[in-house]
């Protein structure tokens, strides 16, 4: 497990894909003002989400 750090900080929060440089919404949790990315594809289809932070889980 090495390598996985900076770099994966924009990954959707729903299929993990990195969302660099594409359209993805970003949010923060309403939680703990984590910051979330989702995809739009998982936007679309209205994939649940969890924060990794609290663990609050949204629509
Ligand atoms: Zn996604
Ligand atoms: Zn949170």
């Amino acid at each position: 497990m090495s390598g996985l750090q900076e770099q994966t900080r924009n990954q959707c929060i729903s299929c993990g894909i990195n969302v660099a440089g594409s359209n993805a919404a970003h949010f923060d949790c309403p939680e703990c003002g984590q910051q979330i990315y989702r995809c739009a594809k998982c936007r679309k289809q209205s994939n649940l989400y969890q924060c990794p932070d609290c663990g609050f889980t949204g629509p």
